[in-house]
């Protein structure tokens, strides 16, 4: 096995079992391992660290998977990390939902892998190299485990690019040919999933306990729905009693599926609105044509990819949220999400009391929200969280 030594002092995270190791961290990579090998790292007096997979194509130069040294990664040590992960969402299938996050990368201490399950259908994302080589067994622990009607790979292409793996995609594992749609369950409320074209692995099933929660506020009341993709937080509002809905997204295939969503759900009595535009944009044709909501739904796609992206990202979501307060009747909601990283609770906090500000208005903080279950926060690796929202009541 090759050997990777730190450079004195780069051993401490790892020490506290941080999963990775910045490439600027390492001293000397003794031999030549190949992209997706499982190295031992040392700190720099050649004492034992971890174990952990290898890729000078990334940033993270080794992403760690083992802490004792006595244990061999092997076969059976991938098999039980699998299966630990599927165990431990077992509670979250019943007859309202089945549709969950089974494995989430470092979260479930398998860095690069991410499972999605729709019903009888999983969608695979292999992210790392070193996951790409145990791919064969991956695919036969899920479907011994759980024995679905087809895998798809819905690998991210960027993600890859960043490990310098080229982009992959398609059927893995299908009896039947892969429908169309996928019809799941989530909370009791049908959605048709489009694993093969929707965006991301198909379905946002992070935001599980928060649209059943914000919902728990539309009873009578008007609603926009802003970045709705398939309707999550716009089925729930229907279903808890909103007298209308109005969801604007840009993506036309995102409508068209939410437009199917209203009607396997039988939601199209209640009076709703699809806008296909800029949310930017939209916002500001509402307040010209001054018409006003009594909750107000924002969950954008990640503003802050990184760190480097906070300034430009605070900004964005400064506006976004000031455009939407002006929007609000006297005493209305703002359910807002941020699912960048980068950006914290209290910095989130922070951007939102900016908007206030400028928007001229009084926010109060009453409920916070965070990701679900299925998507755990490693105690040493803090980055994983990253879905936060906040429900400020507006006056
Ligand atoms: N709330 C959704 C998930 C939102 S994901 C749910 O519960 O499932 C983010 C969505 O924002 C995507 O559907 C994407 O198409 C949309 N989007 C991204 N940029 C946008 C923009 N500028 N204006 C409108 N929609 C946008």
């Amino acid at each position: 096995m090759y050997t990777i030594r730190l450079k004195k002092g780069k051993e401490k995270a790892v020490r506290q079992l941080h999963p990775w190791v910045f490439s600027g961290a390492i001293d000397q990579v003794k031999g030549a391992p190949e992209n997706g090998d499982i190295v031992m790292v040392t700190d720099n007096n050649n004492d034992f660290l971890a174990y952990g997979f290898f890729n000078d194509k990334s940033r993270v130069a080794v992403r760690l998977l083992e802490w004792n040294f006595e244990t061999e990664i092997n076969e059976d040590w991938w098999r039980k990390k699998i299966t630990k992960a599927v165990k431990n969402r077992a509670t979250l299938y019943n007859a309202d939902t089945n549709t969950y996050r089974l494995i989430f990368s470092e979260a479930d201490f398998i860095p690069g892998l991410i499972v999605d399950r729709y019903a009888d259908f999983l969608s695979v994302q292999i992210l790392t190299s070193g996951i790409e080589r145990i791919k064969t067994i991956i695919i036969d622990e899920l479907q011994k485990l759980l024995n679905p009607k087809g895998i798809f790979d819905r690998s991210d292409a960027s993600a890859r690019a960043h490990e310098g793996m080229d982009a992959s995609s398609g059927v893995i594992l299908s009896g039947i040919e892969p429908p169309q749609f996928v019809c799941v369950k989530e909370n009791g409320i049908f959605y048709h999933v489009n694993i093969a074209d929707g965006q991301k692995s198909g379905f946002y099933c992070d935001q599980r306990d928060n649209r059943r929660v914000v919902a728990d506020h539309s009873g009578g009341k008007k609603i926009l729905d802003c970045f709705s993709y398939s309707g999550g937080f716009s089925l729930n509002a229907f279903r808890a009693g909103a007298i209308e809905v109005v969801s604007v997204d840009s993506s036309a295939l995102a409508l068209d599926t939410l437009k199917r969503n209203i009607e396997i759900n039988s939601f199209n009595n209640i009076p709703h609105r699809l806008i296909q535009s800029d949310v930017n944009k939209q916002l500001r044709v509402f307040r010209e044509n001054n018409e006003k909501f009594d909750l107000i739904i924002l969950d954008p796609p990640k503003y802050a990819p990184s760190r480097s992206a906070l300034t430009k990202a605070s900004r964005a979501y400064k506006d976004l949220n000031r455009l939407a307060m002006l929007l609000l009747n006297e005493g209305g909601l703002l359910a807002t999400f941020s699912c960048s990283g980068a950006v914290d609770i209290s910095m989130f906090k922070q951007i939102l009391a900016w908007a206030a500000l400028d928007a001229g208005k009084e926010v109060q903080f009453i409920e916070q929200y965070a990701q679900p279950s299925d998507h755990p926060v490693r105690s040493s690796f803090p980055e994983g969280e990253y879905l936060k929202g906040l429900l400020c009541r507006v006056t």
